[in-house]
């Protein structure tokens, strides 16, 4: 199948079955592009819409992000997880205001410079937004090429993503380009999907190697197995008569940084260190575990009743809030689900 043909298929096909009402279609700006692109990564459509309805509500332009507080920034994106894109985004909008006057620039490696813009979220929102002849190369349209070429080695994998690259971009058709990026993404996502691809009704069936030999799903190559550590944390759960909690800032760097989060500790015994006859244990709420990319977190709850909101000796910024007011703030979901629990209790 020729480059040319390729395409050909894909926008017939997107012409007929593509989605065209998401809600950063509609004539997006470079912002709604970059946006999506970001909060689309590692996350479903379905997900990400009430998410980004919301954002774009409190957060309408690069300027509104820029002004913003992280804390503000991160509290709209609570439960979408992976915390580094949406600091990365409110970064990467400040340099956006100081450096090229609040408008994305229209440029493959200047966007690539900015907090956050890899080559494929730059492709798109050079495609999508600025209607340049780019490739991208996300989960979707991975998927896609692996299988369309069957390609034999895991794409996360340097040399397999550079030859990925040089495929997508031979494929580029020279009109509708915008389209076409919407339409390999659409595919991915609505027929070549992971564990179901519809082959039946897929427009690149007829040149499919995966479909040729009957192995869809063994594309793309799955990535070699590392067993996935466990790791422990102790939470400190001090909690007031006037129903007050102890949240403390996480560093920057690391697990959900910039969230606010209960004290922890690596140990029970660390953790008991923090506490004195003023507070008394109350029933202990159950162990549970929330899990990353790189490893098993196990949640070890310690709950205490705090006669009042005093001074803790925690390290870093620590402040009492009201359990209503602590919802407003930018929180891990664990935590988030715990203090939506005490305000119950
Ligand atoms: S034929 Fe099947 S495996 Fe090949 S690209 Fe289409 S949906 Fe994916």
């Amino acid at each position: 199948m020729k480059p040319s043909q390729f395409s050909l298929a894909l926008l017939s096909w997107y012409d007929q079955s593509g989605r065209t009402n998401l809600p950063w279609q509609q004539d997006p700006t470079p912002y709604q592009v970059w946006v999506s692109e970001i909060m689309l990564q590692q996350t479903q459509v379905a997900t990400v819409i009430p998410y980004y309805q919301r954002f774009m509500i409190r957060f309408p332009d690069n300027a509104t992000l820029a002004a913003a507080s992280q804390d503000d920034v991160l509290s709209y994106w609570t439960g979408l997880g992976y915390y580094a894109r949406a600091r990365n985004l409110h970064r990467c909008a400040q340099y956006v205001a100081e450096i090229h006057q609040g408008q994305l620039p229209a440029e493959l490696d200047a966007l690539i410079a900015l907090p956050g813009i890899g080559r494929s979220t730059a492709g798109a929102i050079m495609a999508l937004a600025y209607h340049q002849r780019f490739s991208i190369l996300d989960g979707n349209v991975k998927r896609v090429l692996a299988r369309f070429y069957a390609i034999a080695s895991w794409p996360g994998n340097k040399a397999t993503e550079q030859q990925m690259w040089q495929q997508a971009d031979n494929l580029l058709p020279d009109q509708r380009i915008a389209a076409y990026i919407q339409a390999q993404m659409d595919l991915g996502a609505t027929l070549c999907t992971r564990s179901k691809p519809n082959c039946d009704c897929c427009p690149l069936q007829s040149n499919c190697q995966a479909y040729a030999r009957g192995t869809p799903t063994d594309f793309p190559i799955a990535k070699p197995k590392k067993t996935i550590p466990t790791r422990q944390s102790h939470w400190l759960i001090l909690l007031t008569d006037d129903r007050r909690v102890l949240l403390s800032k996480r560093p920057e760097k690391g697990i959900w940084g910039g969230l606010w989060c209960f004290p922890s500790f690596d140990d029970t015994h660390t953790l008991e260190q923090h506490i004195d006859n003023t507070k008394t244990v109350s029933k202990q709420p159950a162990v549970f575990r929330h899990i990353f990319t790189h490893f098993k977190l196990d949640i070890h709850p310690h709950l205490y009743h705090a006669k009042q909101s005093a001074a803790e000796n925690i390290t870093g910024q620590a402040i009492w809030y009201k359990i209503e007011d602590a919802l407003t703030l930018g929180l891990p979901a664990p935590v988030k689900k715990t203090l939506l629990t005490l305000s119950k209790g």
